[in-house]
């Protein structure tokens, strides 16, 4: 089956090919780095991740722009109040994001740009407008009229047609209901950091730089624009306000947006405080695989709603696997193969396949695997599993963790004591007398987790660190 999207922009589920069939061209707004990212941002680069993973899997490539939003209301508010310059201040919480990505094992965007980085095109995108008739001055601040640009809603579905015409914003973010004329580059004023530019000595409205990155660097139309639905109104409207009215062309053909990671029914977010940073919750013993993996189980279009139960459950359903996986590499089983198993093991994969081809069904796709582990453990037990069997079995494994990414358990930095490997190999040495097997498995696992290895010898068990 070919691989669908629901695009808000066309409100229906499309099938997805790259325009030169080889390449796709994907533009995802990144963090506002004026603070860490919690996870319920990191729910949205999740999805991403796993977006960009089966792209892959389907044998296109990618050329995917993610922006860091380095200047911006909130940023320059709290690099005065901390009387810090925006690079000083940003460099912190941009740091944190990339380290953090990586212990979430999100793949890096081929190209990660800084919006300080393109004032100088973004200048010119604004007096590219201005020349066509789409911008007015007012206090030495430069609008978008969108009175001019009667496709204004068209992302969002809704219809502006009866704002009052001059009425505008300042600020970078705002409601649906507040639709209005938007900044693209605002005047300086007291003492904020700026650009002395052409335009006059200010700086950006935030929407500016998204379409000038974008098109800069993946050209006048994109293949797939994503974000949270957060931005859809008015950020990505904004974008296309402003890409179309200077190309006359299509921004992008697909726009993807994840729904929110809530907690106890609000959305996570910075100011409403009811947030967890990655760092808070490894803290507490949470693993980032754990993390990645309730992330990335709920389907994107779907609210998330955040519960350390979850997270626990997160933390098993992974240890599932694991064990499973290392059923298949330690045991003895009878030689030649299982036709029926082998026929199982191919439904799997197709199941797993088809789901997340429909718009990345990822909850489809992990019972897809959870029942086909369950159904090969029994024959197992029954002595029906064959050593031709394995191959194909740890082949879906794969297939399953190209995707999600939770088998390679992370070596934990916090350092375990001897005492406490010590305790944990007592404690393993009593659950394999009493043939508890799932236990022993589990604090190896646990013990390889932190980098320590264990080895049975005839004197009894040896450990080093990895
Ligand atoms: P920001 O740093 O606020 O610009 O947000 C970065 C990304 O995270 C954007 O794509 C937002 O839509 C997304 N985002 C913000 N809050 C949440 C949330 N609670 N759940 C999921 N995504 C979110
Ligand atoms: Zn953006």
């Amino acid at each position: 089956m070919a691989l669908r999207f629901y695009n808000t922009l066309t409100q229906r589920v499309e099938e997805f090919a790259p325009t030169d069939g080889k390449t796709v061209r994907m533009y995802t707004c990144g963090p506002t780095v004026y603070h860490f990212v919690h996870i319920g941002n990191f729910r949205t680069f999740t999805f991403q991740d796993v977006l960009r993973r089966w792209l892959r899997a389907h044998g296109w490539q990618l050329d995917h722009v993610m922006n860091i939003t380095d200047v911006e209301d909130k940023i320059i508010r709290s690099a005065m109040e901390e009387r810090k310059s925006l690079r000083e201040y940003t460099a912190v919480y941009e740091k944190a994001f990339i380290e953090d990505s990586v212990a979430l094992r999100l793949e890096r965007a081929e190209r990660l740009v800084r919006a300080t980085e393109h004032i100088s095109e973004m200048v010119q995108a604004v007096e590219q407008l201005s020349e066509k008739g789409f911008t007015y001055k007012s206090d030495g601040s430069v609008y978008y009229r969108i009175a001019n640009f009667p496709e204004y809603g068209k992302l969002s579905h809704s219809d502006f047609s009866g704002i009052r015409a001059g009425a505008r914003v300042d600020v970078d973010e705002y409601e649906k209901a507040d639709a209005r004329d938007f900044v693209l580059w605002k005047a300086r004023k007291n003492g904020e950091p700026g650009w002395e530019t052409p335009l006059g000595a200010g700086r950006p409205g935030w929407h500016i730089e998204c379409s000038v990155m974008a098109m800069k660097y993946l050209g006048e139309t994109l293949d797939i624009h994503a974000g949270g639905v957060d931005l859809i109104f008015p950020h990505h409207e904004n974008e296309i306000a402003q890409s179309e009215a200077i190309t006359g062309k299509p921004f992008s053909r697909f726009w993807l947006h994840s729904e929110h990671l809530i907690v106890e029914g609000q959305k996570m977010s910075k100011s409403l405080g009811n947030f967890f940073t990655l760092r808070d919750l490894l803290e507490r013993g949470y693993s980032p695989e754990s993390i990645r993996y309730l992330l990335a189980s709920v389907p994107y279009r779907k609210k998330l709603n955040f519960t350390f139960e979850g997270l626990k459950a997160a933390q098993t359903s992974i240890e599932r696997l694991r064990n499973y996986k290392l059923r298949l590499d330690t045991e003895k089983f009878g030689e030649g193969g299982n036709e029926k198993i082998q026929e199982r093991t191919e439904t799997a994969l197709r199941l797993f396949n088809d789901s997340l081809d429909d718009d990345l069904n990822t909850a489809e796709a992990l019972a897809a695997i959870f029942e086909f582990v369950r159904d090969t453990n029994s024959s197992m037990d029954a002595g029906e599993f064959r050593a031709g069997n394995v191959g194909s079995a740890l082949a879906l494994l794969a297939r399953f963790d190209s995707v999600f990414d939770v088998l390679r358990p992370t070596v934990m930095t916090q350092a375990v004591t001897d005492g406490d490997v010590e305790a944990l190999i007592a404690e393993r040495a009593a659950a394999r007398k009493r043939r508890d097997f799932r236990r022993s498995d589990e604090i190896r696992n646990e013990l390889l987790e932190r980098g320590i290895v264990l080895e049975d010898t005839k004197e009894g068990v040896r450990w080093k660190r990895r």
